[in-house]
């Protein structure tokens, strides 16, 4: 399984035979290019200051529009290549209308294996050991700490070849990482390094960071920007103002008390079903992202599949025993973003014909084809066709039992593929990202109302996909209270 996904990356020319260069040769003259091996080797620290962008992957207003960004000011990353210790630290601001806290301080360390958060109030929390793997791999996103890990002894260099100007080798570390290192022939600096790594919602990704802009400090080359991109999105851009060789780096060790605390438990996950009127459950329990169960004649539809494949197996199972004499048949996917549609491939693989945005049919398709063999999911073990029901503007699903109209949010400054839903027998408004009663903020209050206006409903009842379930007189309160922000 592991060689497929090393076969994507691996297309390009092998060089001939008369031409081969051993693999050991191209990392020092790489190593040769950066400033000598010996130097390299003797490198206790490096430290990187400056600014960069931050994306805000699978939270774009429409599929394919730019992604929502964060500005990323006083990133300093601090690297203990010896020690395989990394501590990095960033404040970042969105550059989009949001819901939540605009500024965000963050802190992150990894010591060996144990990877640990500082919390906004200076606490250290042990994170998880997935996070320990991600960041010691992220750790090689640099041509000096990459280049150390090939020259380790106890790495494994294969595969040369070549690619347009640059030469690539793949790389074992002697931790087992496997890595691709690509090297400018004419340079012979490093010019990009690749990992393969699991991504929730779109399976297999190639994760490259490329170095760019050389500049001499202290007998060494070093980058002076540094671009990360995921399978074909931006990631992070950073610009740096000040590589620094051998600084004064502080402690970056784990605090004691993160070194003793047990890994992290994966968080238990419960769903709860809550009768809202005849035939309409509120499935809450653990999280913040719910989703709401409708009973028709023969069948059921469910209103979200949200978060990731574990979260929403756990809702469709729910579903299926709450009204165990239907089958449950459909899934509305109320919008694209990643946390709302992190169930679409289970739901696909479980059956279930997918109601959405027209406008999301082309990205979902996509979501449904993408291959996930780090990590297979359900639907990688039991592939089935993608079944979708289209909405433009409006549709109307209705029998003897239930009525429920979808509608289009028209014109949201943040979401343009969101369909919220309405019962006319009880003035119920089901909706995901219109409204949450824990936000810290409303931007896009106006055009809320503004939707609930032009479509003539009468909302009695808020049942949402996030926050709690309230009247639509506390609903309104709330959004006045704490607009803030532009928008309809
Ligand atoms: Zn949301």
């Amino acid at each position: 399984m592991r060689r497929a996904i090393w076969a994507v990356l691996a297309i390009s020319v092998p060089i001939p035979a008369a031409y081969t260069q051993s693999e050991a040769k191209l990392i020092d003259s790489a190593a040769q290019a950066l400033g000598g091996k010996a130097r390299i080797q003797a490198i206790r620290t490096i430290t990187i200051e400056g600014e960069g962008s931050d994306t805000n992957l699978g939270q774009n207003v429409t599929p394919d529009g730019d992604l929502p960004i964060w500005k990323v000011t006083d990133y300093q990353q601090t690297i203990d290549p010896g020690a395989g210790r990394v501590r990095v630290r960033e404040v970042r601001t969105a550059q989009f209308l949001f819901a939540g806290a605009t500024t965000q301080r963050q802190d992150q360390g990894l010591d060996g294996d144990i990877a640990y958060n500082i919390t906004a109030n200076g606490v250290a929390v042990r994170a998880s050991a997935a996070a320990a793997r991600d960041r010691r791999v992220d750790m090689f996103r640099h041509p000096i700490t990459i280049i150390r890990a090939a020259l380790d002894p106890g790495a494994k260099l294969s595969n040369l070849r070549r690619q347009g100007d640059q030469q690539l080798v793949d790389i074992t570390t002697a931790k087992g990482d496997r890595l691709i290192l690509a090297v400018n022939t004419a340079t012979k600096l490093p010019a990009r390094v690749m990992a393969m790594s699991d991504h929730a919602n779109l399976g297999d990704v190639a994760v490259e960071t490329w170095f760019l802009d050389y500049e001499d400090v202290n007998g060494l080359k070093l980058p002076r920007h540094l671009v990360t991109k995921v399978d074909e999105y931006p990631q992070f851009d950073l610009r740096v103002a000040k590589n620094i060789v051998d600084g004064a780096a502080g402690d970056l060790a784990a605090p004691e008390a993160v070194k003793s605390a047990p890994l992290p438990s994966p968080p238990v996950i419960t769903v709860t079903a809550e009768p809202v009127a005849k035939g309409i459950w509120w499935l809450a329990g653990s999280g913040n992202h719910r989703s709401i169960l409708f009973e028709f004649d023969d069948h059921l539809t469910l209103f979200e599949v949200p978060l990731n494949e574990a979260r929403s197996r756990a809702v469709i199972d729910k579903a299926r025993s709450v009204v165990p004499s239907k089958p449950l048949t459909e899934a509305i996917v109320s919008h694209h973003h990643f946390d709302h549609s992190g169930g679409l491939r289970v739901a696909v693989a479980e059956g279930l014909t997918i109601i959405t945005y027209s406008g999301n049919i082309a990205f979902f398709q996509q979501l449904v084809a993408r291959q996930h063999s780090i990590v297979p999911d359900e639907l990688a073990q039991h592939p089935r066709p993608l079944k979708i029901r289209a909405v433009d503007d409006e549709l109307t699903l209705q029998d003897k039992s239930m009525e429920v109209r979808l509608y289009h949010l028209l014109d949201n400054p943040r979401e343009g593929t969101n369909l919220f839903a309405y019962v006319p027998r009880d003035r119920i408004l089901v909706q995901a990202d219109l409204y949450d009663s824990t936000w810290d903020q409303y931007p896009w209050a106006a055009n809320v109302v503004h939707n609930i206006e032009l479509r003539k409903l009468q909302v009695d009842k808020d049942v949402p996909v996030h926050g709690e379930i309230q009247g639509w007189g506390d609903v309104l309160q709330t959004m006045q209270s704490k607009r803030s922000g532009a928008g309809r």
